[in-house]
């Protein structure tokens, strides 16, 4: 199966996307997580726009994908922050076909909420979020690491204006695209993830 989740910053994509992925044996790719590992002058690069709240260009973003798709075969996938716009779909469209589309839902207020609590260990890569959980136990500091931990540049206020309003113009678009069916992402993991479940 190849699969679509959409949804916007916060609505608990990565987190169900691991989850959906282990349950069905399906590879799970993060474009955020794809373009996050890149090093090097790429890296440089990749920062300038993602630390303002940006879209990496389509170009830049699909090779990666390509490559990515390339290197495991094509194989069942479930995507986890692509397509982010038209172009992109179409773009997948052309290199696979998409068996289902779900969109995870929350209100604008809950994506504030929810990105501006969220905090990162830059050693193990833990995150924590003091808005919902898991918190940390000691203020500020990794449970794992204990040192403190920081805050994504595209997690602070005027970053996340921009990236909710990137996605309702660009990433909207690609929920019509692919007839995505809608899930309530306000509720707990559990619940969300049964209810995704269930549509597929
Ligand atoms: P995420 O971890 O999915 O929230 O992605 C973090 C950031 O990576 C986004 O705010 C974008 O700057 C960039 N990004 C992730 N996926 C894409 C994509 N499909 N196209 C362009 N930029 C992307």
């Amino acid at each position: 199966m190849k699969l679509l989740l959409l949804g916007p910053q916060g609505s608990g994509k990565g987190t169900q996307a691991k989850i959906i992925a282990s349950n069905l044996g399906l590879v799970h790719i993060s474009t955020g997580d794809l373009l996050r590992s890149a090093t090097g002058k790429l890296r440089v690069e990749i920062d300038s726009y993602i630390t303002h709240g940006n879209l990496v260009p389509d170009e830049l973003m699909l090779r990666l994908l390509d490559e990515k798709l390339k290197k495991l075969d094509y194989c069942n996938f479930i995507l986890d922050g692509f397509p982010r716009n038209l172009a992109q779909a179409k773009m997948l469209d052309s290199l696979v076909q998409v068996d289902k589309a779900i969109e995870i839902h929350i209100p604008d207020e809950e994506t504030v909420r929810r990105l501006s609590g969220r905090y990162n260990c830059k050693k193990c890569g833990a995150i924590y979020n003091i808005a919902t959980s898991p918190k940390p136990k000691k203020k500020g500091l990794c449970d794992i690491c204990n040192i403190p931990l920081y805050q994504r540049d595209d997690d602070k206020p005027e970053a996340i204006k921009k990236r909710l309003a990137i996605y309702h113009s660009e990433t909207s678009p690609v929920i019509v695209h692919y007839h995505a069916i809608r899930i309530n992402g306000n509720q707990s993991i559990e619940k969300v993830t049964q209810d995704i479940l269930k549509v597929l």
